[in-house]
């Protein structure tokens, strides 16, 4: 049997957010079992609670939101991201702002905190989603497929007419050890020119190289380098973790992600929802609990 987790005891982060240049702090908190994610903006007067669900994520241009119409909170892709990684199913998001501090443009930052705090194991099976038959969905270039699969597989591939990037493909077959030592350290990346713009129609006001790899015609300008030669295409899979995480609940399927961005992506899951593609089912293999037994150091 795999359990639902949580986090053994709270945390508390605190960052600056890339589009209000706001320091704000957020606070995870444990749940029971079958609460699920629940986001709070808790610098609102009557702390409005939203909780994870399709319906109410937003697929933005380079960024995921969560709305509920009255109250978002953008950016949340890259701390679900190690929620799904990490394998929480139960938590509370108390955001002071509206955004998730961007910290170091990876989930690094997330996940050490999170391991830092201890997992907790609740007395009540994982749920997860089954693919039943295999779908696809084209925006412009970019294009998603889902194949039903046992086990979560993601295949990204980009493409970028620079040197240092070109055409990079990553295959991630997920576990928590695979997701800590492929994934979770990739940032995300801009072009200088680009975000000189945004920077000066004031919509990425706090962006630089301290939350993200910078790049010029020819290099980058973060003068500690990349941390791989294909943490670009790494980083897709780390946003790709993040979006999935969206339905709610884990989607065990192979995914095939090529060109594609945050509005494909929650666009995808959206309408594998709406069209009944998915089935939820309580995860009962074994796998898990023998590989965190194997590699407990870890966690
Ligand atoms: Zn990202």
């Amino acid at each position: 049997m795999e359990y639902q987790r949580t986090i053994a005891k709270p945390v508390s982060l605190e960052g600056k957010g890339v589009f209000t240049n706001k320091t704000i702090k957020i606070e995870l908190y444990p749940l029971f079992e079958n609460e699920g994610i629940i986001f709070e903006r808790a610098d609102l007067p009557d702390t409005p609670r939203i909780p994870l669900h399709i319906d109410y994520v937003i697929g933005a241009e380079g960024s995921t939101v969560l709305s509920d119409g009255k109250v978002s909170i953008y950016l949340i892709e890259h701390l679900l991201s190690a929620l799904h990684g990490l394998g929480i199913d139960n938590l509370l998001i108390r955001v002071y702002g509206e955004e998730i501090p961007l910290f170091d443009g990876s989930a690094l930052y997330f996940v050490r905190k999170i391991r830092e705090a201890g997992f907790r194991i609740l007395p009540a099976p994982r749920r997860k989603y089954r693919l039943l038959k295999a779908f696809s969905m084209e925006n412009g270039k970019g294009r998603i497929t889902f194949l039903p699969s046992r086990e979560l597989r993601i295949k990204a591939k980009i493409e970028f007419s620079h040197p240092l990037i070109g055409t990079q493909e990553c295959i991630y077959s997920h576990n928590p050890f695979h997701y800590l030592q492929e994934i979770s350290f990739a940032r995300t990346f801009g072009f200088k020119d680009l975000l000189e713009e945004r920077k000066r129609k004031g919509i990425l006001k706090g962006g630089d190289f301290s939350n993200a790899i910078v790049l010029d015609e020819e290099g980058i300008l973060n003068p500690e380098g990349l941390r791989c030669k294909d943490e670009f295409v790494r980083h897709k899979v780390l946003d790709l973790m993040g979006d999935l995480y969206a339905l709610g609940l884990p989607l065990v399927a192979e995914v095939q992600a090529e060109f594609s961005g945050h509005r494909l992506h929650i666009e995808a899951l959206k309408s594998l929802y709406k069209a009944g593609l998915l089935e939820e089912f309580e995860e009962r293999a074994l796998t898990f609990l023998c590989i965190l037994n194997k590699k407990r150091a870890l966690f």
